[in-house]
């Protein structure tokens, strides 16, 4: 699914360069549940950035489902590829604070242009799967931190991507709603999604496949 060989990638900052990501090589097959660890500033959400084709790298090949993902590629094949393979999930939700909850995970099929009639359905759908059919009609100011994060996974999900990326998704809840979101996750991956998280916590990657341990902008171990 995913096949990095070494990635490198650096921050300007004024006149200089710093170097993020110092060759990084990594494969992730179809349908494995992922997680990568690291303390703060190894690496590990640029990494995942360029993973999601929300950041450039600066050498090394990326290929994405059998896909060779170019460098510098402008921002439309950038967002087709995007919608053709992956689903995001943030620390901070990343919700519309004006749309409810079922518009929310609607969103991107609105963007693919279906009616908004089936977007409703499938979107209705999508939040059942994740238990908030009875909160379509939320604010996200109306729901729980753990209910948010839902609601962005159903979102994620409902363009039926192959992969799912998730930052830190649990970092901002606590250790019961924590759980929610990551059974969630272990769901999707049973019926056959490939899903790569980010986090801190050990609970988390003790019930993931794999851990990819990263420090100081390379991957010490598997
Ligand atoms: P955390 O666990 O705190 O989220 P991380 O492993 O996700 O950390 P990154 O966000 O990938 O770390 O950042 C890696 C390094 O790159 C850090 O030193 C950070 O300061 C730097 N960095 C990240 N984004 C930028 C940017 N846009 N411009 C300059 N430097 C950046
Ligand atoms: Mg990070």
């Amino acid at each position: 699914m995913i096949k990095l060989e070494g990635i490198r990638k650096s921050y300007a900052v004024g006149a200089n360069q710093l170097p993020v990501l110092k060759g990084i090589d990594m494969h992730v097959r179809e349908g494995e549940l992922v997680s990568i660890m690291g303390s703060s500033g190894s690496g590990k959400s640029t990494l995942l950035n360029i993973l999601g084709i929300l950041d450039d790298f600066d050498a090394g090949n990326y290929y994405l489902g059998g896909t060779r993902i170019d460098r510098n590629l402008s921002q439309s094949k950038a967002a087709h590829y995007r919608n053709q393979f992956l689903g995001f999930v943030f620390q901070s939700f990343n919700l519309l604070s004006f749309k409810n909850a079922m518009e929310n995970v609607a969103l991107p099929l609105y963007y693919q242009k279906v009616s908004r009639r089936e977007r409703n359905r499938l979107a209705l759908e999508y939040l059942d799967r994740v238990g908030l059919r009875e909160r379509a009609d939320h604010l996200p100011s109306e729901l729980s931190g753990g209910q948010k994060q839902r609601v962005a996974i159903a979102r994620a999900l409902i363009s039926q991507p192959k992969l799912i990326l998730a930052d830190e998704p649990t970092g901002a809840l606590d250790t019961q709603t924590t759980q929610e979101v990551m059974d969630i996750f272990k769901q999707v991956n049973r019926e056959g999604m490939t899903v790569v998280i980010v986090t801190h916590e050990t609970d988390i990657a003790d019930q993931t496949q794999r851990l990819i341990r990263m420090r100081d902008g390379i991957i010490v171990n598997e």
